[in-house]
């Protein structure tokens, strides 16, 4: 045998182990590792496998906001047992995406689950954002289980003195059921999605977005909302209630570009082509995918 052949030979054998190496990591399940983060002595961020989950450790029972992809369930409940012996009384679903709600379905039946009321009529047929792959049904999976067992419209309050939760809802913006859930005690709120980080946010037009009035939806919340430090968001880190402010500008921004290049005769493509984030917005990830959806969504709207 040649050098050549051999070498050949030796490289297709390596080519071979490395697929089959990939192969069997695919068989096996991916550990889910959910990452806490410490907020408050009574207060967590559970990270990893979807949206950001709050878990707050009341007097009598702990309180989950939002469950994650599907198969997330157990790993929040394992993760919440290292932190405390209390039981999960209650979970809170800021809105219907499954990656904020699929692990509903493995926590026990007797737990309480509230949402605002579109998103329970959002989670009875879970539909997929423009653009993202269809969600998997879970609560059509496993009948009975996960759904939510009270509905707020505008405000709700549940406990009381350091146990105290308020539940808003503002208005539509990420979906038509955003919730914002409040620790008055703590000073602390999670926003979901209609938060979910420094970005162009994800408008979901097929469960009731909006671009044109997400804006002002989180400047209702900032100003509604009292006595809030902090904000759990639905996808990056903890930010203040001051970036909450600057990031309703930020939304307002955007509808009044899109709203001026129209004006000025431009399409969708030649917008999305020639738009830019203004210098005074700091540390923000602008993708150009999410930027071309989000024009055509907002000259959709402003076309009706
Ligand atoms: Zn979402």
């Amino acid at each position: 045998m040649n050098r050549g052949l051999v070498l050949g030979i030796l490289v297709a054998a390596g080519a071979a182990s490395a697929v089959s190496a990939a192969y069997k990591q695919a068989q096996q399940p991916v550990p889910k590792i959910v990452e806490v983060e410490k907020l408050k002595d009574n207060l967590y961020m559970l990270k990893n496998g979807g949206g950001n989950t709050g878990v707050f450790v009341g007097t009598t029972g702990v309180v989950v906001v939002d469950t994650k992809n599907p198969g997330w369930g157990q790993p929040i409940l394992d993760k919440i047992k290292e932190i405390t012996d209390k039981p999960v009384t209650t979970i809170i679903n800021t809105h219907t995406h499954g990656d904020h709600v699929s692990g509903n379905v493995e926590f026990p039946a007797t737990v309480d689950i509230i949402v605002q009321e579109n998103t329970k009529t959002n989670m009875e047929n879970l539909v997929a954002p423009p653009g993202s792959p269809p969600p998997q049904q879970v609560f059509k999976q496993n009948p009975g289980k996960g759904m939510p067992k009270r509905t707020f419209k505008g405000k709700m309050t549940i406990g009381e003195g350091p146990d105290q939760i308020d539940l808003y809802y503002f208005g539509r913006g990420h979906t038509n059921g955003d919730a914002w859930i409040v620790w008055p005690a703590l000073r602390f709120a999670h926003a979901g999605d209609i938060f979910s980080g420094k970005n162009l946010p994800l408008l979901d037009t097929n469960n009731g977005g909006t671009g044109v009035e997400i804006g002002t939806t989180l400047q209702n919340a900032h100003d509604g909302i009292k006595n809030v430090d902090s904000v759990i968001t639905g996808h990056s880190t903890v930010m203040t209630w001051a970036d909450l402010a600057e990031y309703a500008q930020f939304n307002k921004d955007f509808l009044a570009d899109v709203q001026a290049a129209l004006k000025a005769g431009k399409t969708p493509e030649e917008i999305a082509a020639s738009w830019k984030i203004s210098d005074k917005y700091k540390g923000y990830n602008i993708q150009d995918a999410r930027l071309k959806l989000n024009v055509t969504a907002v000259v959709d709207e402003l076309k009706k």
